[in-house]
């Protein structure tokens, strides 16, 4: 039983193959040209999908999971994803579908990135046994996913827990997505860079100016660098709190390529949540990181394929099945 996975972001196009333990047989990865046309972007997924079709394991490929970053149409198959403008309602299913070495029965399942890190994270990570959790994902954008009464609660269109475009400032700047204020734009690695470099830090020589960057001269006691993650951990506390104060969470798991920055993103988070979250319900709700890194995107893709497929091909998995229900 192997169970195919496809991760598409804003700065990487990954692909695995996943045994029925959550376990990646193989994997693959290319560049987002974020800025590319259509074609250029799917030409990388092409790329990923070929790597895995030439592995041993794609024989017995029972079903395909793709999270994208959102937003998602999970009905109609298809992705507008934030940051990368060429895809506006691309047909990303209807395309993969149409790789020539795809088996004709395999349905690919889409789902958002956040939703399948959620999945994940429920699987085999962090959230294990977790009735109420919100997960999200800090990276190039800011994502999220949420696990209610045990199950994956993904919503009509599969973007349900979306926080990243949730305003923690009214009077906040201008998003992409058209609405102000939005917890990305303060708490996504871009947002994180770009306040550090307004304040006047800079990289040191050959280093390019990414949130890591910063992260590094956080810790190394840069104020400038330090004041960029307290900020986007006060955005991040501001929506855990809203999250909490709807939904009584028991648990808060956050993962993506910023959270590696570890407490020098996780403290200024959880010092905020204690103001933020002052309702007796809401406060001291655990703040950890994603136990599953940088693969949890694929593993959640792979667990969300496999509920697809049906319970007899789930592997006995009570996460997968709930992965799509929606
Ligand atoms: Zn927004």
């Amino acid at each position: 039983m192997v169970y195919g996975a496809l991760d598409i972001g804003g700065t990487k196009i990954a692909g695995a193959l996943v045994d029925g333990a959550g376990r990646l047989l193989a994997r693959s990865q290319r560049d987002t040209p974020a800025q590319g046309s259509a074609a250029q972007l799917m030409a990388q997924v092409t790329a990923v999908l070929d790597d895995l079709a030439a592995r041993p394991e794609w024989t017995a490929l029972s079903c395909l999971g793709i999270g994208s970053a959102g937003p998602v149409d999970t009905a109609a198959g298809t992705v507008s994803p934030v940051n990368i403008p060429a895809w506006r309602s691309f047909p990303l299913v209807d395309r993969v579908r149409e790789h020539p070495r795809m088996p004709a029965e395999i349905r690919p399942v889409l789902v958002g990135d956040a939703v399948a890190m959620a999945a994940a994270e429920q699987w085999t990570g962090a959230a294990r046994a977790v009735d109420n959790a919100l997960c999200m994902v800090v990276s190039t954008g800011v994502g999220g996913g949420l696990i209610l009464n045990g199950a994956l609660h993904a919503g009509r269109s599969g973007n349900a827990g979306h926080i990243g475009h949730i305003t923690v400032d009214q009077h906040g700047p201008l998003c992409p997505c058209g609405a102000r204020g939005c917890v990305e734009r303060f708490a996504s690695g871009t947002a994180i860079a770009a306040h550090a470099l307004e304040s006047g830090w800079t990289p040191p020589p050959g280093v390019p100016p990414t949130a890591a960057a910063v992260a590094d001269a956080a810790r190394t006691g840069d104020p400038r660098a330090q004041a960029a993650f307290d900020r986007a951990g006060r955005a991040l506390a501001a929506a855990i709190a809203a999250t909490a104060a709807l939904v009584e969470l028991d648990f808060v798991v956050v993962g993506g390529g910023v959270a590696q920055a570890g407490e020098t993103l996780f403290g200024p988070i959880r010092r905020h949540l204690a103001d933020y979250a002052a309702l007796d319900f809401t406060r001291d709700v655990p703040v950890v990181p994603a136990g599953l890194a940088l693969d949890a995107g694929l593993i959640g893709a792979a667990a969300a394929g496999a509920a697809s497929a049906g319970p007899s091909r789930a592997g006995g998995s009570t996460v997968g099945d709930s992965a799509v229900r929606s």
